[in-house]
């Protein structure tokens, strides 16, 4: 079993990673908040990264709107903005040194044919290269367990062997997992701070990280923001974009980290005040955080 306890790193670095599939909504700005304040409580760097390998989804013009709006909360990357879809010849290098180890295969499974296995892909297939397809990762009797500072214990012992995630697409785009850990290992990320909705995905993560020999990151997971559905509030279900520099906005994000300050004037003013008051002890073992009522019109 692999034990990735939390990796002290001499130099903080964190990062946010947005998917330019939207503008940013309130979920994300708490997201955003959350890797930022960490990184500058522990007086690290913080990096944003634009995560835009999906080329049927993203869009630059979500890229920019989205770099805007963190801007516009004094949220600043310490470097200059990496864009994935300028660095595919990389991924295409990281994929070939799986195919060299055999632990990937080509796969022409449709949709259909996945169906009654609910979409998920539990074992090698027949396919041919000869046809379009996509690079799936073979399933290990790999058991992951880290240490989330904020979740606790995770412990992932079904994830990699029921399934054969795919990191090419038939479309020729690469899957997020394969990108987010090269990426992360080659901008030297040390801590990860990202939604709970990101959880499911870290044992695949955590997989990738050991079959390239690389050390992962210490990652934890913040709690959601929900709608009154319980679901997460996404794109998907059509959240809305936040306003631009809105001090309100940011006060009531920084609600949602447990911080919640006297009045303040400025959004520059609030953001040093909530890099001494970060302390996500305070959200430990909290997975979701429904949306109070003054906050329904975020969505
Ligand atoms: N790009 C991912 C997203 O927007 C987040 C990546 C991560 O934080 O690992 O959901």
């Amino acid at each position: 079993m692999s034990n990735h306890d939390c990796a002290v790193s001499h130099h903080y670095r964190g990062r946010f990673a947005p998917s330019p599939t939207g503008p940013l909504h309130f979920g994300s700005l708490v997201s955003a908040l959350a890797s930022y304040l960490d990184a500058k409580k522990q007086q690290g760097s913080w990096i944003i990264r634009i995560e835009d390998v999906d080329g049927t989804r993203c869009k630059p013009s979500f890229s920019e709107q989205i770099t805007q709006t963190l801007n516009s909360y004094q949220l600043f990357s310490d470097e200059p903005i990496r864009v994935q879809s300028q660095h595919i010849e990389i991924y295409e290098q990281q994929l070939s040194e799986l195919k060299k180890q055999q632990v990937v295969f080509p796969c022409n499974c449709t949709r259909q044919s996945l169906a009654q296995y609910n979409g998920s892909h539990p074992h090698e297939c027949q396919s041919t290269r000869n046809k379009p397809h996509s690079w799936r990762l073979k399933t290990s009797s790999a058991v992951y367990q880290y240490q989330d500072e904020i979740q606790g214990t995770l412990l992932f012992t079904e994830d990699l062997k029921n399934n054969c995630p795919v990191l090419k697409r038939k479309d020729g785009f690469f899957s997020y997992q394969l990108a987010v850990v090269v990426d992360d290992h080659l901008q030297n990320i040390s801590h990860l701070v990202r939604g709970a909705d990101l959880m499911d995905t870290t044992a695949q993560q955590l997989h990738l990280y050991d079959l390239f020999g690389w050390t992962p990151p210490n990652i934890c997971h913040i709690p959601l923001i929900t709608n009154h559905s319980g679901d997460k509030i996404s794109k998907q279900n059509h959240a809305k974009p936040i306003e631009n520099g809105h001090l309100p906005t940011l006060l009531r994000a920084l609600h949602y980290l447990k911080i919640d300050l006297e009045a303040t004037s400025s959004i520059a003013e609030a953001l040093s005040l909530a890099i001494e008051a970060w302390d996500p002890s305070k959200l430990k073992g909290i997975k979701d955080l429904p949306l109070e009522e003054q906050d329904l019109h975020f969505i």
